[in-house]
């Protein structure tokens, strides 16, 4: 009988409603959801084709255990294969202690699954060892906000996109990596055409169409454009005076630093003509409404976090924050990155926007909890946590959804890592992964279509994501299988006390969870199931007793820090971390394509998603091609300090002369060695620990045939 189910894409972090057409055992169609605020009926091509992905030949079917290293993996029951690793798991924890194992998890979980992997390590195991792949992605901005606002909250809405005078769209391909969000950009510029697009990014891409203003950076020097933009602000009388006394602090120290910023400087070190950035200044300062999107391009850096302040620094100097069309937005890259954020699924945060590293809060979770004490030892972050897997500090390690062997950079450091672990478990929908190979258990997982939970988008809007078919073979939905196992560790570790993982339902998961939020600034206690099924998908805060969700934060001035002001953070341009040099020429930028999602594993199945692009391409100029004698679609091989790729080149004019662009997708499934994080260095920001994933120097050579 044909069903519709309505659900979210497990993509992007636009969040869109989708509507699946099934009936009740596959699914024929997907289509866009006409009332999901977030899309209203578009989809993308990969949204689009979500039924055409998931070949049930790259499905993981039963689990799989190997009974030593250098051994084939073979099948085995649920109930002896989730017995076996809590027993390897007790041990580890009996004789090396709690922080000899750690979990590696994902923004592609929901809500739901990232509260109990939580609950799980903190609260059962006693480790801060959780870390979550949004650590690549997003962690810069969860400071930029924090250290600014006060609080890990975008306080935008995505109707400020369409109601904006000014939008300054920094290091974020949004035709790629944003399309839906990106269509009702385009629609909304074609109603207001005064309404002004300025981007700013290294490459001229398809984001740059809409643009009234391209800003052609040299890569990582995105604090000096900032810092220039305020000095242009300043010198002009741009700046709002009376927002600045009332609602901040920091002004003057901002002000003294950002004197060095003159427009002839920052047009040097950063490549744009003294013009271009007096004519983005005057845009800013004389928009009625002025808005920022960012994304990768800031937050993949080893000064992210200054990155993320200094641009927020703009918003506070003009007063542009708190309404219609104005305010600092970060785009979220995964479906479910602002989830892992608000259950605690980074080492250093605890649930409801909470910090491990202070007593307070760690003392008001483990009482909810209902245990003595969660660990003050800080938890390791992605790049720290694989380093230490391969220096051997690590006995058990349990990996959810997420693909390390090919997306943490120095990836041949953590190839070693994981074939030298003792102990590797791999929680994963498609058994075709990269990491997938390292596995001593590997444990099905349900998949989007075949799981119910919840995901917050960019926005802060939660929406349900509901199961339409059953899931393949035995593969079960994440958070049962992490409750499974929880109460089979708890009964080796502390067989005395009742069970704290007897959850029969996911919504008992998502409602124990909203409780460790009331009274925080993400407040969802008014949230559930039942209500999201009524009303529709919610922005939060949502306290008990809303009736609607919140548009947008800081329409009041008051901001979640101690005396309720804004800070201006001061701090000088750093240089990206490795310099490009006679050996090493050229500075590598990884991204996204239009069709393609992460390493592959679900849009890699589907024939039509190579139609954009068929294979890994590095991109150059065509004077560094000219220089190098290449020809197109020639073999290089291409070489940083920790390792090199071989792959064919191509003419890509979109970039300045000294750039290369390769494809973050393409792994060593489909690259005759192993993907780009072979290329890239593992350094990171001090503050946020998000790697340098946008900028490596390399050399690119011809491949002599034999
Ligand atoms: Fe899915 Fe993102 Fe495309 Fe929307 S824009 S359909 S969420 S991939």
């Amino acid at each position: 009988m044909h069903q519709t189910t309505a659900s979210t894409c497990c993509y992007c972090g636009v969040g869109c409603g989708v509507l699946i057409e099934h009936d009740g055992t596959r699914i024929h169609n997907v289509k866009g959801d006409p009332d999901h605020p977030a899309n209203f009926g578009k989809l993308c091509s990969k949204g689009s084709t979500l039924h055409l992905t998931g070949d049930i030949a790259a499905r993981g079917l039963y689990p799989e255990l190997r009974l030593g290293k250098g051994l084939a993996r073979a099948r085995i029951d649920w109930d002896n294969a989730l017995d076996h690793v809590a027993d390897r798991f007790a041990e580890a924890i009996r004789e090396h202690g709690p922080d000899s194992v750690a979990f590696y998890i994902s923004g592609q979980l929901l809500t739901e699954d990232y509260y109990a992997f939580n609950k799980l390590a903190r609260a059962l195991v006693g480790t801060n060892n959780i870390d979550s792949n949004s650590r690549l992605c997003m962690s810069s901005a969860v400071v930029g906000y924090k250290r600014s606002l006060g609080a890990d909250a975008p306080p935008c809405s995505y109707e400020d996109i369409e109601l904006s005078d000014c939008l300054l769209i920094v290091g974020s391909n949004m035709a790629y990596a944003h399309p839906v969000l990106f269509r009702r950009l385009e629609e909304a510029k074609a109603r207001r055409p005064e309404m002004r697009v300025i981007v700013v990014d290294p490459r001229r891409t398809d984001t740059c169409d809409l643009a009234d203003l391209h800003l052609a950076i040299q890569p990582g020097s995105d604090v000096a454009l900032f810092h220039g933009l305020m000095h242009i602000l300043l010198w002009e009388g741009w700046v709002d005076r009376t927002f600045i006394d009332a609602h901040t602090e920091g002004f003057e120290a901002l002000k003294a630093l950002v004197r060095d910023y003159n427009p002839a400087m920052v047009s040097e070190l950063c490549a744009i003509p003294v013009e271009a950035l007096q004519q983005c200044a005057r845009l800013i300062g004389n928009a009625p409404s002025f808005l920022s999107l960012w994304c990768m391009g800031l937050n993949q850096s080893t000064a992210g976090s200054a990155k993320n302040s200094a641009l927020i620094n703009l918003h506070l100097a003009t007063g542009q924050i708190g309404r219609p069309g104005a305010g600092p937005f970060s785009l979220t890259g995964q479906p479910n990155a602002m989830g892992g954020r608000e259950t605690g699924s980074l080492s250093n945060l605890l649930p409801g926007h909470r910090e491990a590293g202070n007593p307070e809060h760690r003392k008001e979770v483990a009482a909810y909890w209902g245990v003595e004490q969660l660990p003050e030892t800080p938890g390791l972050h992605a790049i720290d946590l694989f380093e230490k897997v391969r220096a051997g500090k690590i006995k058990a390690l349990w990996i959810a959804c997420t693909n390390p062997a090919q997306s943490v950079p120095d990836q041949r450091g953590v190839h070693e890592a994981l074939a030298t672990c003792p102990f590797v478990v791999v929680q994963e929908a498609f058994f075709t992964t990269e990491t997938c190979r390292y596995a001593d258990l590997l444990l099905p997982a349900a998949s989007w279509g075949e799981k119910e939970g919840s995901v917050t988008n960019s926005e802060r809007r939660v929406s349900r994501v509901r199961s339409a078919v059953p899931a393949p073979g035995e593969a079960r939905a994440d958070w049962s299988i992490t409750c499974d196992f929880a109460r089979r560790l708890e009964i080796r570790l502390h067989p005395e006390q009742p069970s704290r993982f007897d959850y029969q339902r996911p919504d008992q998961l998502f409602d124990e969870y909203k409780a460790l939020t009331r009274g925080r600034d993400l407040d969802l206690t008014g949230l559930n199931y039942a209500l999201i099924e009524r009303i529709g998908p919610q922005q939060w805060p949502f306290p008990d007793g809303s009736v609607t969700g919140t548009t947008r934060l800081y329409a009041n001035r008051v901001f979640p820090t101690a005396n309720g002001r804004a800070r201006f953070i001061a701090e000088h341009y750093q240089a990206p971390r490795e310099r490009r040099e006679a050996r090493y020429p050229l500075t590598l930028n990884t991204g996204r394509l239009r069709d393609q999602w992460h390493g592959m594993s679900r849009t890699g199945t589907a024939a039509q998603l190579f139609g954009h692009v068929e294979e890994a391409l590095l991109g150059l100029h065509p004077d560094d091609m000219r220089r190098r004698r290449l020809l197109e679609g020639q073999l290089v091989r291409l070489r940083s300090r920790r390792g090199s790729l071989i792959l064919p080149v191509t003419r890509d004019d979109t970039l300045q002369p000294g750039q290369a662009f390769l494809p973050m997708h393409w792994g060593d499934r489909f690259l005759k060695g192993l993907g780009c994080n072979v290329l890239t260095l593992p350094d990171h920001d001090p503050l946020s620990k998000q790697p340098e994933l946008k900028h490596a120097a390399i050399e690119v050579e011809q491949v002599a045939l034999p």
